[in-house]
């Protein structure tokens, strides 16, 4: 779950129609660029690559027992969600205070990636950051175990978000191997940098190119709302917390 920031309002007041905010919302904080061009656009939670079916969320939802309507058309209550987080997320009660959010957080710091699809609350967290993290994975169902993952000759059937992350964790682990075999080779930097924007999971790969600041900072600069979020130091890409939440929105900065 990627840190950035959405910025103000491209439109006064409130959207009449939600759904149109989407473009805006996917040049500010979803978009991943090759040479300038946008080529694919992820969800703010899973960091899935979506090519269709990428919703509009509303972070406090818009109706039901716990909905608060008059943000249904809030561009700060606005970022983009995968089918899967959506309709897990639902219309459950969220409460601020108490998730780390990537619009408003370091989600970089409060989440840790592994080989097994898995994401879980960083081992760097305090007990009370810790549940914050859990409430968070929690409520869009990234706690859970992979699902349907095998067919009847046992291939991984990349169906769900985990079983999509342990693939694209298998891509970036040979991705590593080839930078480290070509390590002067400014091409193949550029090819890794537009298989990471074109298979998304922007964290998987910050995590196994963990030592290679070069790339990660590439990686940064290649997504929208990255550099902009002010969680990356823009030489190092090294991790700033707290998330700086210029935008000033509710519960902010907490890691
Ligand atoms: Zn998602």
């Amino acid at each position: 779950m990627r840190p950035v920031r959405r910025g103000d309002s491209p439109i006064a007041g409130d959207y009449a129609d939600y759904k149109t905010a989407k473009t805006d919302l996917i040049a500010r904080i979803a978009s991943g660029k090759h040479n300038g061009q946008h080529i694919a656009a992820y969800c703010s939670y899973c960091e899935r690559k979506i090519d269709t079916n990428l919703a509009v969320e509303h972070i406090e939802p818009k109706k039901g027992a716990h909905g608060k309507p008059e943000l249904k058309g809030r561009w700060s209550n606005f970022l983009l969600a995968c089918v899967n987080c959506n309709s897990t997320k639902g219309d459950k009660r969220v409460v601020l205070d108490q998730l780390y959010l990537p619009d408003r957080d370091n989600t970089a710091l409060a989440f840790q990636y592994q080989a097994d699809g898995q994401m879980v609350a960083a081992v760097t967290l305090n007990d009370v950051e810790k549940d914050i993290a859990e409430n968070t994975l929690a409520l869009l169902g990234l706690d859970k175990a992979m699902q349907n993952s095998r067919d009847e000759q046992g291939a991984l059937i990349a169906q769900d978000r985990v079983a999509q992350r342990m693939q694209v964790w298998s891509m970036a682990e040979d991705s590593l191997e080839d930078y480290q075999n070509h390590i002067e080779n400014s091409s193949v930097m550029g090819l890794i940098v537009k298989l990471m924007v074109s298979s998304g999971f922007f964290s998987v790969w910050m995590t196994v190119f963990k030592d290679y600041p070069e790339l990660k900072i590439k990686f940064v600069e290649a997504v929208s709302g990255g550099l902009e979020s002010g969680c990356y130091d823009h030489i190092t890409a090294e991790k700033l917390s707290p998330h700086p939440n210029e935008d000033g929105l509710e519960g902010g900065g907490k890691i």
